[in-house]
C-alpha cells in the first residue's frame, strides 16, 4: 500500500482516485482492441468517440448553448492570452480590448494582447493583487472588441463571483483555476477557456468554449494552430491533439457527472474553502489571508502565518509538518511566497478536514 498522501498542489494537481485506476485499467487494452490510448491514431472511430463524449460532457455539465463550439487546444493557458487577441481583438477596426487585471494571469494576458492591438487596463494599477477593485470605478471603453478578466487568480487567490457588466461588449474569461467548480451561466461570455491540468485532467489542452459568431475573424497573421475557425471545421482535430490528455478529459467529466456535477461541487467547494477561511478568521491574525472577503476563492487560498508579511521561519515549520503527514504542495507561489492551499473538485471534504485539523494544531501550538 502506498503512503496516503494529501495533494494540495496548484496544477498540475490531484486528480479522482477513480479517473487514475480507470486509466490504469485501461492503460494496455483500450476497450478491448489491444492496443492503448497512448498509441492509438487520432483519426480511428475510438478515439474519436473519445473526443466526441468528452465534448458533450462539457456541453451537458456546463449547459453550453447550441451556438457554442467546444474546442481543444494546445498551448496551454498562455496559448490562449496569444489567442484570444489573435482572434478577437480584429473584431472592431481600432483593434481595443479592456483587460480587467486582478493578478499575475490577467497581468500577463494583458501584456502579450499589447503585441496584437491597444489594450486598456480599466482599472488603477495594484501594488499588491488583494481583491477586485469596485465596477464603478472601472473605464470601460464601448468600441472594445471585447473585455477579458480572469475568473479565478490561481496565485493570489482571487475569484470573480459576479459575471462582469461590459455593457455589451463581448467577455472573454481565462477560468483555468476553476472551470466546472461551479455553475456558470456560458450565454453570459463570448469565450471562455481553461488549461486542464488544475481541476479537469492533466497538462497538454486547453478547454475553449466559443460562441459561433466570433469565429473566422482572426488576425490573418494568427498562427493555423490557434485559429479558433479552423479547430471549429475540424473538430479540434486540424492536426494531432493531445490524445491522451482528452482521454484523461473525458475521464474527469464522467467522474464529474457521475458525483452530482456542478451544483454538488460548488456546494462541496464552498464547504471545503470555509472551513480553511474560518480557521484563517478565527486565529488572532497568526494566519492572515490578505484578500478582501467579498472576493476570497474558493479553489486556491494563500495565507501568511505569524505576521501580514509572514515569518518565514514559522512558514518554513508549517510545511516541514504538513509533509511529515502526507500534506504536500502547500508552499505559496514563489512571486507572493507563504503558503497556499488549492482545494480542487477532486480534494476531498475528508482531506480538507485533516488540513483544518493540522492549522488548528499548529496555530494551539505557536500562537
Ligand atoms: N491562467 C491561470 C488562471 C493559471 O492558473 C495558469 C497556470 N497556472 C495559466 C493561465 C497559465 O497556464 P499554462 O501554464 O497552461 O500556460
Amino acid at each position: 500500500e502506498t503512503k496516503k498522501i494529501l495533494n494540495f498542489g496548484s496544477g498540475p494537481a490531484k486528480l479522482p482516485k477513480a479517473v487514475l485506476i480507470q486509466a490504469q485499467k485501461e492503460l494496455l487494452d483500450y476497450n478491448g482492441l489491444g492496443i492503448s490510448v497512448l498509441e492509438m491514431s487520432h483519426r480511428t472511430t475510438d478515439f474519436n468517440q473519445i473526443i466526441t463524449s468528452a465534448v458533450s460532457l462539457i456541453r451537458e455539465l456546463l449547459n453550453v448553448p447550441e451556438n457554442y463550439k467546444v474546442l481543444f487546444m494546445q498551448g496551454g493557458g498562455t496559448g490562449q492570452f496569444s489567442a484570444v487577441a489573435l482572434n478577437l481583438i480584429g473584431l472592431k477596426e481600432d483593434r481595443c480590448a479592456d483587460y480587467i487585471v486582478t493578478g499575475t494571469w490577467s497581468a500577463s494576458a494583458a501584456k502579450e494582447a499589447e503585441k496584437y492591438g491597444k489594450v486598456n487596463v480599466v482599472n488603477p494599477k495594484a501594488d499588491r493583487y488583494t481583491g477586485i477593485p469596485d465596477s464603478s470605478s472601472w473605464s470601460l471603453n464601448p468600441s472594445a472588441s471585447y473585455v477579458y478578466f480572469c475568473c479565478n487568480e490561481t496565485v493570489h487567490g482571487v475569484e470573480f463571483n459576479f459575471v462582469p457588466d461590459t455593457k455589451g461588449v463581448i467577455l472573454v474569461s481565462d477560468m483555468s483555476s476553476n472551470f466546472l467548480s461551479r455553475p456558470v451561466d456560458v450565454s453570459k461570455f463570448g469565450l471562455i477557456f481553461a488549461g486542464a491540468q488544475k481541476n479537469v485532467g492533466c497538462a497538454g489542452v486547453t478547454i475553449v468554449i466559443v460562441r459561433e459568431d466570433l469565429l473566422g475573424k482572426a488576425l490573418k497573421e494568427c498562427p493555423t494552430i490557434l485559429d479558433y475557425n479552423v479547430q471549429a471545421k475540424n473538430n479540434s482535430l486540424h492536426n494531432t491533439p493531445p490524445t491522451y490528455s482528452i482521454y484523461i478529459v473525458k475521464l474527469v467529466l464522467e467522474w464529474l457527472k457521475n458525483n452530482g456535477g456542478t451544483d454538488l461541487m460548488n456546494q462541496l467547494n464552498k464547504q471545503k474553502s470555509s472551513m480553511i477561511y474560518d480557521i484563517i478568521n478565527n486565529s488572532n491574525g497568526f494566519y492572515s489571508c490578505p484578500v478582501n472577503v467579498s472576493c476570497r476563492s474558493h479553489m486556491n487560498i494563500p495565507f501568511r502565518i505569524g505576521s501580514l508579511e509572514g515569518d518565514e521561519a514559522l512558514e518554513r515549520q508549517f510545511l516541514e509538518g504538513a509533509s511529515k503527514l502526507g500534506m504536500i504542495s502547500l508552499k505559496g507561489h514563489r512571486s507572493v511566497g507563504g503558503i497556499r492551499a488549492s482545494l480542487y473538485n477532486a480534494v476531498t471534504v475528508e482531506e480538507t478536514l485533516a488540513l483544518a485539523a493540522y492549522m488548528k494544531e499548529f496555530l494551539n501550538k505557536h500562537q
